[in-house]
């Protein structure tokens, strides 16, 4: 058995907070080992985010042609996927080749190797052959793969999911979409602007299911107005493939289509990661992590795998979290350069100070050991690209009822507010507004509408800093804009 190689920091997985982790622990001047099996950076740059959202403006950019005939005109529109298709390979992926992301983290002085890691008892990670010994931590950053239904007969088909329908060069004539949530709706309404005949099938008795109703509303009509057809409360029972078509069974119902897209969920495979060899039970959902992102001790955990939502931004929020924690448990660590003083920190405390400097611009400071806050997800936002766009921060109506607060609400329509009256074509939207009366502060807001992810800001802002309603009624709200919507719903809270 190959001797193992001792290094500061091993991080397993460099997706988004991987990469994140491992380039600025790395640009402090520890020695980091980063481990990736497939492409440095991850689903976001590569099959999720940002193509998707390649996607979403060429189709958002087809609607908005379409809405000159209502509005300006007349426009013939037609669509061609090409530009569409060698945009996501050329200027998102680099036709799937991560050269400049390995490059980027080897810049920053880290040390890549390609491959699948998994622990090897406490402080050991084993690639292949290889074994690192990690000095001052592990970081496990392996986000989540799609999770498959059990469905009769789907594991034999070619099914797509996310990859197929990102890496998808020419369009099918029809798209079958199993599941409703925030990926599926994307795509199904892409794929729908570009002309395919698409069909979502949602076991759950709406789409959206985790935002508020209104939301899921407004977006099922928007979708079924592109031409989307919508079944909900259909729950999947079988599904067959003849060579050519694909035929999903539910609930008495027969649905066919050239190509069927999964999108019902992800998981993330604990069992790959050798948590055993840690005494971690690898048999939960997700790794259980406290608010430093701690798995156990010297393990820490970033991202999708740590189950407190599947969103770049929290990868990212959470990865700070992580650099300053590990700097912090360094320098609390017996040799860490505050100790002893015989790190191995190649940069120095120049290194140090600059990593730390790094984590206190992310909102916070490791000037004192022990003093890394820990992450708060009160106002965690989302965003659901359609469009309209559905934007989403903090507790929705129903999850604050459950937790027993006493609970106000307000709801202004986007479409009888000034801009959305200017507006007019594809003016769809609302905001709506979750109080808590006792404390006086909002806990939680949706905002649908053209621009509902960036009207959102103000709502996150308020949620997050507790800021008091009243401090919110006596704001000004520029006019004619979306945003002044909050104002109204605000007037609504009752
Ligand atoms: C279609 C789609 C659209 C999305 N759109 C958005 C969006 O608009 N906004 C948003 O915030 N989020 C979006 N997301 C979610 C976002 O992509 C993820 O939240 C983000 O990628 C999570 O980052 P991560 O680092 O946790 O995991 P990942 O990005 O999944 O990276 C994990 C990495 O670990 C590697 N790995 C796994 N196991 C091992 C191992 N044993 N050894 C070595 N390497 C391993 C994987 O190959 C992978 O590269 C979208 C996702 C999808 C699928």
């Amino acid at each position: 058995m190959a001797e193992p190689e001792l290094v500061d920091v091993v991080v397993v997985g460099l997706g988004v907070g991987g990469e994140e982790v491992a380039g600025r622990l790395a640009e402090a001047g520890l020695t980091v080992v980063g481990i990736e099996r497939d492409l440095v950076g991850g689903e976001c740059p590569y099959w999720g985010c940002i193509p998707s959202k390649m996607m979403i403006r060429a189709g958002n950019a087809l609607a908005e042609a379409h809405r000159v005939n209502e509005l300006a005109g007349s426009a013939q529109v037609r669509p061609d996927w090409a530009p569409v298709a060698k945009r996501i390979r050329e200027e998102a992926t680099d036709t799937w080749d991560d050269r400049v992301a390995v490059d980027r983290f080897t810049g920053k002085g880290g040390r890549f190797v390609r491959g699948s890691g998994r622990l090897d008892g406490p402080d050991r990670v084993r690639v292949g052959e290889q074994v690192f010994q990690a000095r001052y931590g592990i970081v496990l950053g392996t986000g989540t793969r799609p999770s498959i239904p059990p469905i009769d007969g789907l594991a034999g088909t070619p099914y797509w999911t996310n990859r197929q329908a990102i890496e998808v060069e020419e369009l099918p004539e029809s798209l079958l979409v199993l599941g409703g949530g925030a990926i599926g709706l994307e795509l199904a309404q892409v794929f729908a602007r570009f002309g395919v005949r698409v069909t979502v099938i949602e076991a759950a008795d709406r789409v959206l299911a985790t935002e508020e109703p209104e939301a899921s509303e407004v977006a099922a009509q928007a979708l079924r107005a592109d031409g989307v057809e919508i079944h909900t409360g259909v729950r999947a029972g079988r599904v067959d493939h003849d060579g050519e078509r694909f035929t999903v069974h539910a609930d008495g119902a027969e649905f066919t289509g050239e190509k069927l897209l999964v999108v019902t969920g992800r998981r993330a495979h604990l069992e790959e990661l050798g948590l055993d060899t840690v005494d971690v039970d690898a048999s939960q959902r997700y790794l259980p992590v406290d608010g430093r992102m701690h798995v156990t001790e010297g393990i820490w955990a970033v991202g999708d795998l740590a189950g407190e939502g599947a969103f770049t931004h929290i990868a990212m929020y959470q990865a700070a979290i992580v650099v300053a924690d590990v700097l912090d448990h360094m320098r609390r660590t017996k040799g860490g350069p505050d100790a002893s003083g015989t790190a191995s920190v190649v940069g120095g405390a120049a290194g140090v100070v600059s990593a730390v400097g790094g984590a206190m611009s992310a909102g916070w400071s490791t000037a004192a050991p022990g003093s890394v806050p820990y992450a708060d997800y009160r106002a965690l936002p989302r965003v659901t690209f359609t469009d309209p766009e559905v934007g989403a921060v903090g507790l929705t109506e129903q999850q604050a009822r459950e937790r027993g607060v006493n609970v106000q609400i307000g709801y202004a329509d986007l479409t009888s507010s000034a801009r959305g009256w200017i507006h007019k074509a594809g003016n769809a939207g609302f905001i709506k507004l979750v109080a808590d009366a006792d404390q006086g502060v909002l806990i939680g807001a949706t905002s649908v509408g053209p621009a509902g992810g960036e009207v959102l800001s103000a709502l996150v802002v308020a949620v997050h800093a507790a800021v008091p309603i009243s401090q919110l009624r006596h704001m000004i709200y520029a006019y004619p804009t979306f945003h002044r919507a909050i104002e109204d719903a605000l007037r609504s809270l009752k």
